[in-house]
């Protein structure tokens, strides 16, 4: 699908319909409904709303006739909201501030903004075109059920569909909240969860999984393919499969260094690491984090060296081995001055090995922070049913 950066996502439509009832003694009591009749997709959610107007709470809707959860305060009001026009929802995160969109605003589990990946309830997430549209929310409730007069019975509608369906410039309403396209769409590889987030990397805002390990296992399998339909040199595909794990372990240790307490200095030398030195990233990582790069891979260590040179001598000096070649890569066979032609068997073990290498730093990174299991759990459930079913 093409979709242009940013663009703004509008609402799905449909109407909030309340219901006033005013008994003769002036008691009222009211009812609130919502109807969609657009062929558009919707996901409703409810939140809890405090009187004052702000969202205090989530609402666990069950299945018909299933009671809802106590709200967290007295005569708190539930706001139902629909999604935008795709089924998908808007966040803002408290902490950082950026927007992403994700499949709702979860009432079971808690989100996990994708860029700095705060986590918390997901009512703590909503936006403020989103916070506009509960204040008017409340403001039409208390509006009606403050002009209601005794034995009667009233009916007040937020009609969502005719400023949906508006194709005027006019200025729309501040409670018409919209979402605003991302640059990078994503269903997590852990829990399947859909998240649309700016840049490319992020967590998963359902589990907290972080999604740079399976970019680089996507973009790696790319490149293999392209190596053996032809359309890519052996040495292009080291050059590029390098790059991708620069950028994907470059990823992991920027969110270490943000979310670990350390020194100045310590940061200092991680954010001047480079990355294809692999003695120095290996020796870092293992003294500051304990995470063990090569993991069960001692006998690939000085292949995975030699290549990590050979990878700067095509980029930088026209595959033409450099003096810096012959006396730092070990590796024997190659002269000053001699073209390094590379082989396809050797960029194939070399994708292996950056796969297991990024494989390990994504687990031993998610043993440190965790995923939040809820959503997991349901993804896993949702497999085995599918493979009973199958068998
Ligand atoms: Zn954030
Ligand atoms: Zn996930």
């Amino acid at each position: 699908m093409n979709r242009k950066d940013f663009s703004e996502i509008g609402h799905t439509g449909g109407k909030v319909t309340f219901t006033i009832v005013c008994d003769e003694s002036g008691r009222v009591s009211y009812q609130i409904g919502y109807s969609h009749s657009s062929p558009r997709p919707v996901s409703l959610v409810g939140i809890y709303a405090h009187p004052e107007g702000f969202a205090c709470g989530n609402i666990v809707m069950g299945g018909i006739g299933e009671p809802w959860n106590t709200p967290p305060f007295p005569n708190c009001i539930a706001v139902l909201m629909a999604s935008d026009s795709q089924g998908k929802f808007g966040h803002e995160c408290p902490d950082c501030k950026k927007h992403f969109r994700s499949d709702g605003i979860p009432a079971r589990s808690s989100l996990t903004c994708p860029y700095c990946g705060t986590r918390a309830e997901s009512y703590h997430f909503i936006t403020p075109p989103q916070k506009s549209y509960i204040s008017h929310y409340l403001e039409s409730l208390h509006t009606a059920i403050y002009e209601a007069s005794p034995d009667s019975n009233s009916e007040v509608v937020i009609d969502m569909n005719s400023i949906a369906d508006s194709i005027t410039d006019a200025p729309r309403p501040d409670f018409y909240y919209t979402s605003i396209a991302q640059q990078t769409e994503f269903n997590c590889s852990t829990c399947n969860s859909y998240n649309d987030v700016r840049g490319r990397y992020g967590y998963c805002s359902s589990c907290g999984w972080r999604n740079t390990a399976e970019f680089q296992r996507v973009a790696l399998e790319r490149i293999r393919g392209q190596l053996v339909d032809g359309y890519l040199s052996p040495n292009d595909a080291v050059k590029q499969s390098v790059s991708e794990f620069d950028s994907a372990a470059r990823d992991y240790v920027d969110q270490l260094i943000s979310l670990v307490p350390m020194k100045e200095t310590r940061r200092n030398q991680l954010n001047r690491l480079l990355f294809h030195n692999l003695d120095k990233f290996d020796e870092l990582l293992k003294s500051c984090f304990d995470i063990n790069l090569l993991k069960g891979m001692s006998a690939d260590r000085d292949f995975v060296r030699k290549m990590f040179f050979r990878r700067h001598v095509y980029e930088h000096d026209g595959s033409v081995a450099t003096q810096r070649y012959v006396e730092e890569s070990g590796d024997s066979n190659i002269e000053k001055g001699d073209l390094i032609r590379e082989t396809i068997e050797n960029t194939n073990k070399l994708i292996g090995s950056l796969n297991r290498m990024i494989s390990t730093l994504e687990s031993d990174f998610h043993e440190m922070f965790e995923p939040d299991p809820f959503c997991i759990e349901i993804e896993s459930n949702r497999k085995k049913r599918m493979s009973e079913r199958k068998a």
